[in-house]
């Protein structure tokens, strides 16, 4: 059994079907940008880049390491999205040709060497109150504002078009637009602004979740890992009896158990609850007990003919990704970006 372990298998294909299907909320004059930070949401950075580079207009990270595994195979524009704070950073970026986001005064002296020699992206706070310089700051970025460079914002609550902040966000961004003479480039869209707000996508958009499928409510937008693990055990329970640590949940008739070789250690969220959805053999089953650092229990009474040795699918392109996070109410941007290193990954061919 040594060699046993949940797997975490990648399909490109999928993430390239994602990606087309973004890019038909967009026209063509809209550079595409794939955010491919934090190992590309767990779906393995440079497999990506190698993959997907003829199929999106360039690529976003957040750390200058992951900027530069990119930049060993693709020559497409590159930006790290939370900007630079070293003067080596700087460097760098130039050496490397990468595009860097200025979103903070400590940035400004900075930069101000490199502005003729790679397009800075101007961040502006209109209303998420995490990064970027504040409206009534505009005067200390003036310098920076030219055709070559991006004015951008980032959107609270893209995936809620009902959502109010929405178009005051977006209206704060025109108004600024407006107020300098000089115009620069534009970007402000996610995934879900691409989806909700497609008329305000201007000349870049940033889509992360949705190459992964991990947008709500978009069907079109399949789950593009399948994350599964095997059963090490079935058990017969009785009536009365409890499941797993503290005894979680008791059984109301006799029950067949399926015990599976993954838990909170290889990344499955600790708090997922009973009743969570699975797929054995193309059928589906629930969760019964709390998860275990390396096991998990499903309920299979209902299922005659699983086996030792299935698989267990928590999520996959059939069985999405969102169906686990809006269950659990935990977010698809989680559950990817935390599966263990330990979980094996398998690059799907098709
Ligand atoms: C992560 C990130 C994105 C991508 O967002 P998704 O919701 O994953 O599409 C876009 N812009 C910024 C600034 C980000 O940090």
């Amino acid at each position: 059994m040594s060699k046993e372990s949940a797997e975490l298998h990648i399909n490109f294909s999928v993430i390239q079907d994602n990606i087309s299907y973004l890019k038909t909320n967009i026209s063509d004059h809209t550079n595409f940008l794939s955010v491919i930070k934090a190992n590309a949401y767990g779906h393995e950075l440079e497999e990506f880049v190698s993959r997907l580079n003829d199929f999106t207009d360039g690529f976003a990270v957040v750390r200058l390491d992951e900027a530069m595994k990119i930049r060993k195979i693709s020559n497409k524009p590159i930006l790290l999205m939370q900007g630079v704070y070293q003067q080596n950073e700087i460097d760098q970026v130039i050496e490397h040709n990468l595009m860097t986001v200025l979103h903070t005064h400590e940035q400004i002296n900075l930069y101000k060497d490199i502005q003729s020699k790679t397009k800075i992206w101007i961040k502006f706070n209109t209303g998420m109150n995490r990064l970027g310089f504040q409206m009534s700051e505009a005067d200390q970025i003036q310098s920076f504002i030219n055709d070559q460079n991006v004015l951008m914002t980032h959107l609270a609550s893209s995936d809620d078009p009902s959502d109010p902040s929405n178009q005051k966000q977006m209206s704060k961004f025109q108004d600024l637009y407006e107020s300098f003479s000089t115009k620069s480039e534009r970007s402000i869209l996610n995934s879900s602004g691409v989806i909700n707000f497609p008329s305000h996508a201007y000349d870049w958009v940033r889509c992360g979740i949705g190459l992964y499928g991990g947008v709500s409510g978009v069907s079109e937008l399949k789950t593009a890992v399948t994350f599964k693990s095997k059963i090490i055990s079935i058990n017969k329970i009785k009536k009365g009896d409890a499941v797993g640590y503290g005894g979680r949940i008791r059984a109301k008739q006799d029950m067949s158990i399926a015990v599976v070789y993954c838990g909170y250690a290889d990344g499955f969220p600790q708090s997922a609850l009973d009743g969570t959805s699975v797929r054995i053999n193309d059928k589906e089953a629930k969760m019964f007990g709390r998860v275990s650092m390396d096991l998990i229990t499903i309920d299979i009474t209902h299922l005659n003919d699983v086996k030792f040795g299935d698989w267990v699918e928590f999520w996959s392109p059939q069985h999405s990704i969102n169906k686990f996070a809006d269950y659990n109410k935990l977010i698809s941007y989680e559950l990817m970006t935390r599966i263990d290193q330990r979980v094996r990954r398998v690059i799907y061919e098709n």
